[in-house]
């Protein structure tokens, strides 16, 4: 994608960002838009670079390890955000990699990367991610089993931000983005991530403080 095509689309998710923001009286800054670059290579993320993001997320550690400490070594102050599912066997290399992790969806996973960040004295932000359309093939925590994995990450001091979420495919996702944002209030959690490329107006409404566009930014992935 050639730098200006990189430019335009930016632009336009940013705008589109403000305006959702304006709707519902917030600042657009307060909306970190991370800007999902899975399955693009080094040369099609490059562009979005120089166009000035620097908020970039994967979802497969090793496919993020074969790119980014390269693509970082000309830029380094790229912050690099874990959104897909974490293997507690990877949880170092996440670790070390990630400036985020958004998938922390289970006590062996909780006990894992608390374990990596002490060894590596290091300690991303985390997302606990929820399965908020109680869906049986999808990631992430049911909403009954939140409280008591919120408490354990807390007390294996885990930086908690906030919840994420992915809701059902095809269906309205407003109402989940709204339950995923009072579950989030009650447990005095102030990060929300929240909307994709179909619908990251809409979560911006309802209170997103993360975004994760890819196909908005990158087009269709093969
Ligand atoms: C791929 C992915 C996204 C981005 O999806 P688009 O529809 O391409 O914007 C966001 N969140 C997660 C967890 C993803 O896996």
């Amino acid at each position: 994608m050639p730098i200006e095509e990189a430019s335009q689309r930016l632009a336009d998710v940013r705008a589109r960002i403000a305006h959702a923001a304006k709707i519902a009286d917030r600042k657009a800054d307060a909306v970190t838009l991370i800007a999902i670059s899975k399955t693009h290579d080094a040369d099609a993320i490059q562009p979005l670079i120089d166009a000035g993001q620097r908020v970039f997320g994967e979802n497969r550690v090793q496919e993020a390890e074969g790119k980014w400490p390269k693509l970082r070594e000309t830029t380094p102050d790229v912050a690099l955000h874990l959104v897909g599912q974490l293997q507690s066997n990877k949880a170092e290399d996440a670790v070390a990699l990630f400036d985020a992790i958004h998938s922390v969806d289970r006590l062996s996973l909780v006990a894992a990367l608390a374990r990596a960040m002490d060894k590596a004295g290091r300690r991303p932000a985390c997302f606990i991610q929820v399965n908020i359309g109680g869906e049986a093939q999808k990631g992430g925590c049911s909403v009954a089993d939140l409280p008591s994995l919120l408490a354990e990450a807390r007390t294996a001091d885990l930086p908690v931000q906030g919840l994420m979420c992915v809701p059902p495919l095809e269906l309205e996702p407003a109402p989940y983005f709204a339950l995923l944002a009072k579950i989030a209030r009650d447990h005095g959690l102030d990060g929300l991530s929240m909307g994709m490329s179909g619908d990251f107006e809409t979560a911006v409404t309802i209170g997103a403080t993360h975004v994760r566009v890819g196909t908005a930014l990158f087009g269709a992935r093969a």
